[in-house]
This record gives structure tokens, sequence and C-alpha cells, in this order.
């Protein structure tokens, strides 16, 4: 097993979620990163003049410009474009990067309280959930482990291993103490797991744990112009992960048409009426509820 000792922290990928880039400021101005001696830990706000100017990103999606084709393509020069690169030879190169973890602290404007987001079911993702659910019970795992590692376009991509802390509801550029507190304690809970990783010490981990798996987008119907003709029905305002049945409604017309849930399983919701999706027009996320047995992976 690989020990874990470069752990980079990293705010402000999104430059109006306010919690990471204010937590991290928090650990700095009072040495919060010395609880962890073991951790090689640096931090780093990933796109400073979207923060500035308070907005999700400059010219395109930061957080989407790390797939491996756009960081060798040299007519990628848009703002985001470029800064993705320099991050990339600053942590990376993808594929050899010296950084063994990356935890990248990301808000949401939807109600999915403290969400941990993994990409991999490797050992190491495996214990991560099972340690931080056991810990923080009200915490929810979700794996988005579907692509192929070279289409992965996350900022996390670039490191040998990467997490998202993903903390809503929260508008966007607000600070919420609240919210704050959540996205504080899981990342503390976080690099507790490393630790314990690296010394081996994770005997204590539950047989296994609840975690959501995605499985699709929910998108809004939109006219000609990509104007919406329809929004997430008020049923499901707030209620990210609780479960819909096929048939329910999801979505309504402004006409007054119902919009059904067509699938053949029970989805449990995610990003519902997340404000940074007004462009592509995503109605919400979905996943399974799935049991994730330990002994499977570690
Ligand atoms: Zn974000």
């Amino acid at each position: 097993m690989k020990k874990i000792t470069r752990v980079a922290l990293v705010g402000g990928t999104h430059g109006n979620e306010l919690s990471g880039i204010y937590l991290l400021k928090k650990w700095r101005d009072h040495n919060q990163f010395q609880r962890w001696p073991q951790l090689e830990l640096s931090q780093t706000i990933a796109n400073p003049r979207a923060c500035e100017q308070s907005v999700r990103y400059i010219e395109t999606d930061l957080n989407r410009e790390f797939a491996l084709d756009a960081l060798q393509d040299d007519e990628r020069v848009g703002y985001e474009q470029l800064l993705a690169k320099k991050l990339n030879r600053q942590f990376g190169p993808r594929g050899k990067s010296p950084i063994e973890l990356m935890i990248d602290l990301h808000n949401t404007t939807s109600n999915m309280g403290a969400c941990l987001m993994l990409l991999r079911k490797d050992a190491f993702n495996i214990g991560l959930g099972a340690y931080v659910k056991a810990n923080m019970p009200e915490a929810v795992v979700f794996f988005q482990d579907e692509l192929p590692e070279e289409k992965k376009r996350f900022l996390i991509s670039v490191a040998q291993q990467g997490v998202t802390v993903e903390v809503g509801p929260q508008p966007n550029s607000v600070l919420q103490q609240e919210t704050l507190e959540l996205m504080e304690r899981m990342t503390q809970h976080i690099l507790d797991f490393v630790v314990c990783y690296n010394e081996g010490s994770l005997t204590s981990l539950p047989a296994d744990f609840e975690a959501f798996q995605y499985t699709e987008d929910l998108v809004l119907p939109t006219d000609e112009q990509g104007q919406r003709l329809g929004m997430v029905a008020k049923r499901l305002e707030q209620r990210d992960f609780q479960p819909i049945e096929p048939g329910e409604v999801v979505m309504e017309t402004f006409d007054g048409t119902p919009i059904t849930w067509q699938g053949n399983y029970t989805a449990y919701p995610l990003f519902i009426n997340e404000a940074a999706y007004h462009k592509s027009h995503a109605a919400m996320t979905l996943s399974r509820r799935v049991m994730i047995r330990c002994a499977d992976y570690l």
C-alpha cells in the first residue's frame, strides 16, 4: 500500500463558492494545518481572479478543463483553459503527479448537506467513504466513477487521488456558518483518515456503508431558442437524496403538464436546481442508493 503524504487542499476552483476559500483562510490564520504533522499539506486558491470577482469562472468552467486531451490541446487558450494548464504544471502533470491526494472544496446551492464525492472504488476511496460515514453519519458519500480516467475533467484528476467536498445549500457568494462548519468537519475527517490509512490502523471501519451511485442527469425541456419550457416540480425542492419512484412527477411545464420520472429504479436526486447549471438546464442528477461492502475492496 502506498502512503499518502503530500496532500493539496484547494479552494476557489469556483470563485463564488466561499466556504472553501474561507476555510483555507481560517486554517491558515489559526495554524490549523499543524494538526496533521504527519502530512505535507499545501493550500491553493485555484482561480484567484474568479474569486476576486466572486463569479464561478471568467470564461469557462475551470473544473471541466482537465481532460487529458484538453490539457494537451494548444488551441485551448481561454482564461480557464490556460489556467488549467498552469495548475497541471503546478500539481501534475496529470498521470505523473507527486501530489498523492487533492481535496477540492466546493459549495452547491442544492440541499445536499455535506457530500463526499469520490471518483474511484479502490481501497483508499472505499476506506475513506466508510471512515467519513462512520464519523459523520449525516454525511453523504457519492460515487461518480462511471467515466474512464482520461475523460475525467475535474481539477482533482491531476493528482494521484482526488476527492471533492461538496456542501450546501449555500447561495453563491454567500458565507454561512453552518455550511463552513460542515465543510470543516468533513475535511478534518478526511485528513484524520489519511493518517490512519498510512498507519494501517483502520481496523474499526464498519463492514458496510450507505452510498449513492451516479446514474444520469435530468435536463429541463427547452424550446428552439434554448429557453426553458418548464421547471423542477415544487415537491422536489430541497429534497436532495430523497427517493423518487418511477412515475413520480419531477418537473412541470409552464402550461401545467407534469413530467414524470420514466426510469425503472428508485432514483435519489442531487444537485436539484443547482444554480451553476443555468446554462446546461440540468434539473438534477440522479443516483441509486447502494450499500458498499468494504471487504469487497479492502
Ligand atoms: Zn463548485
